[in-house]
Parts: C-alpha cells; structure tokens; sequence
C-alpha cells in the first residue's frame, strides 16, 4: 500500500508495481496518474486509524509512505504498532524534516558538518543575532514550512525584512554556504545506511534559476557533480553519523534520508534533511532502479537491509515539471489536458501525474504542478532530448514548462 498523492507517488507506484514481488497495489489516496498502477481508494494518508484499517482489510503486506505530512503526524507509528511493515520513518525521526532547530542541534552534537547557526525564539532575538554572521546569511522558519520558510538574505535590510515578516514563531539564523547543491537518497534501517542514487533540481519557477521557489520545476538523476568520492563522504560524515545518533537516542530511522548537501570547498556540508523521496527527484530516480524495488523497500522495512543491495540501471534521467499557470501563486485549475499518450510514444518516457483529475472532458488540472515529464536514455543529453520532446507533444492550454532543466549538466558536457 502507498499513501500519497503527487507524481513522488506515482513514480512510486509505477516501479513498485513493477516488482516482482507486488501482487497487488493499494494507493490512499492516489490520483488518475497512480489508478494506472493501483487500486485507488479515498482515505486521508494522515488519518492513522483510517489508514491501518485499511491496510488489515486489505492484508498488506507493505505499506510505503510518500509524503512527508503522514510521516511527522505519526502514521507510521502507528502503522508499526499495529504489526505492519512501514517503509518511512516514526514521527520521533522524522523531525529530522519537521524541525530544522533539531537537525542543527542533532548535527552540532554529532560534529556533523553543516552551516554555523542560532536558533532564537524571538524577532528581537534574531535582528541580535544577525551581528554574529555576515551577509549573506539565510533565515528559516522553524518547522514544517514545504520549502517556502527559508530567506536567503542578500543584505542586512533583506534579513530584518524577512525576520518582521516571520511574526512570532522560532527561527534559525544561519550562516551562508557557497558551492553548488545536490540531492543524495540513502536507504536507512535503524543504524545502517546505504546511498541510493542522487539528483539535482530546479527549484525556482523561471528559467535561468530565477524568480520565485517552487516546489521543484525539474530534476534529473543522477547528479554527476555528486563524484563517488563526495558520495562516499557524505555517507560517512554526513548520513551514517546522523543514523547512528537517532539510533543512539532511542528514535531510529527508516526509510530514505534525503540530504540535501551543499558541495562547499571544504566538501559536502548538510543543509537540509527530509524524510521521503524529494519530488522531482523522485521521478527520476524511480526509472534508474534495477531490480525488485518493492522487496528492497521491504528489506528496509523490516531491518534487513543489507541482504539486498540497491541497483542503478547506470542510465540518466530528466524530470520537466509541467505546471499550471499561475503556479507558483494560484494556479489555473480544470484546464484539459490531451495527448498523453502520445507524450509517451518517445521512447523511454513515461508521464507522471502530480496534479490531475478526471473532468467530464477528460483529464483537468488540479494543483500547482501538473504534470512530470519523464525521459530515461544512455546520456544525460539524449534523456533530456526526449524529455523536451515528449513535454511538446503535450497539448495542455493551461500549462507551461522551463525549457532549461539541466542546465548546468548540459554545460558540463559541452565543457
Ligand atoms: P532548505 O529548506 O533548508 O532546504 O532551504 C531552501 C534553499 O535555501 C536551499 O535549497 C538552498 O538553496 C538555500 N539555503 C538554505 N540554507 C542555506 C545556507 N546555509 N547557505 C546557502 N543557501 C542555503
């Protein structure tokens, strides 16, 4: 059984369902996207008691928890308690997403490397606070705020903007981290971790990386900056320390530890934790898997991990997000969306859905982003070729696209 909703969860049923040892799928939710791949059926992922009745109804043997709500409203504890296999941290560790003050102060303790910081309860406390750090320097809110609480503030005027404009709650000031990002997924069970693959995104609405952020416009996987030398040091100084203070604490985690890292010139520093796939990422990484995902994601769940080994098809993938207009602030909702079909007659393309519904024409709108455009091939350069090609067969009125995902890549090669 998967919760969720988005095209995180239809790139997860769709390779799930690709599993040998997936009998059968039930989605809760779900959405049009995902009915392709699992039965659909309409229970609030953060709903606990609704959710494990649901799983005993229907005897599952797994369940796999998308998003990130379900996660730090405790679902999965009392999935567990209830006898059941959970791929996705209890609400104890998934505070790794839900607080940034207690990643900062778990990365303190363990000497993990990550930004300088102050954590502050109070506006006043925070204008104090700015002294001890140069500008730039980044402001966040302290607790779930789905990617909009942070302000990386470019002058001293900025950050007292973005501080008055926080009202009352608790911030984190933090130092400013130079070099480029990247995503690294690692498989975690209690206290072993292993890397699953690594991606980087797009977060802000327009191309060339400008104007405001989004949930994600794009993504591509792996991460070829993310060198095997950095992943591997990311791994022992970043992943497995912060797996075994959890462990160590008596809040173990499991299931995927997202990092997002800073690549810094001192090497790979911490600037964010969450606890699920990231979504685009999501989708792309989900046509790299080789094997049976189901059983691997199992094999998590149920501490063994280790007895499986995490394969990649050694193939790239590009993930352009189509969004409704207007999206980043409200988008235009119930537009019609057609050829889908032919989208994915490109070859290696498959075609998410993150915000559909069926209308009474057809497919519609719903939500923000709309759709992820999937392509897979040999090179990063043919994947995002078909990518494009695929999004252009796409007749959406409503919708629009950055022609420039993967930009950075593209440079690389051509350099
Ligand atoms: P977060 O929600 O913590 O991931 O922050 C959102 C984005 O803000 C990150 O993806 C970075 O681009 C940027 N950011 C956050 N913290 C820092 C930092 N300490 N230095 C530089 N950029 C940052």
């Amino acid at each position: 059984m998967l919760l969720g909703s988005g095209g995180r969860e239809d790139a997860l049923a769709w390779r799930l369902r690709q599993s040998p040892s997936c009998g059968k799928l039930i989605a809760a939710p779900g959405n049009p996207g995902i009915a392709r791949w699992a039965e659909c059926v309409a229970v609030d992922p953060c709903d606990a008691a609704a959710v494990a009745d649901l799983a005993r109804r229907e005897a599952i043997g797994l369940v796999v928890i998308g998003p990130e709500a379900p996660l730090v409203a405790g679902v999965a504890d009392a999935l567990r308690f209830a006898g059941f296999a959970v791929f996705g941290p209890n609400a104890a560790a998934a505070q790794l997403e839900g607080s940034k003050g207690f990643t900062k102060d778990l990365c303190r303790a363990s000497g993990i490397p990550t930004a300088d910081y102050v954590r502050v309860a109070r506006p006043d406390d925070a204008k104090a606070a700015l002294d001890r750090f140069g500008i730039p320097v980044v402001i966040k809110a302290d607790g779930l705020a789905a990617g909009k609480g942070v302000t990386v503030a470019m002058t001293r005027a900025e950050a007292e903007a973005a501080i008055d404009a926080a009202g009352d709650g608790p911030l984190v000031i933090e130092e400013f981290l130079e070099g480029e990002e990247a995503s690294l997924f690692a498989l975690v069970d209690g206290e072993s971790a292993v890397p699953l693959a690594s991606a980087q995104d797009h977060k802000r609405v327009g191309e060339g990386d400008t104007g405001p952020n989004t949930g994600g416009m794009g993504a591509y996987a792996p991460a070829p900056v993310l060198t095997a030398d950095l992943e591997a040091r990311a791994m022992d100084e970043i992943v497995r320390p912060t797996a075994r203070a959890l462990a160590q604490a008596g809040t173990p985690f499991n299931g995927v530890l997202y990092a997002g890292l800073m690549l810094t010139a001192d090497g790979p520093k911490l600037i964010e934790y969450n606890v699920r796939f990231g979504d685009p990422e999501c989708e792309a990484i989900m046509p790299l898997i080789d094997g049976d995902f189901a059983e691997l994601l199992h094999s998590v769940a149920t501490g063994r991990l280790g007895e499986i080994e995490p394969k990649l098809t050694g193939k790239h993938a590009v993930t352009v997000i189509v969004a409704a207009r207007g999206y980043p602030g409200t988008p235009a909702s119930g537009g019609l969306i057609r050829e889908i079909d032919a989208a994915e007659q490109v070859e290696g393309v498959t075609v998410f859905h993150a915000g559909t519904a069926l209308g009474e024409q057809g497919l519609i709108a719903k939500g923000g982003r709309v759709l992820a455009v999937t392509a897979t091939a040999d090179t990063f350069a043919n994947a995002r070729a078909r990518a494009y090609r695929a999004v252009d067969q796409i007749d959406f009125a409503d919708g629009f696209h950055r022609r420039d995902i993967g930009w950075r890549e593209l440079e690389r090669e051509g350099a």
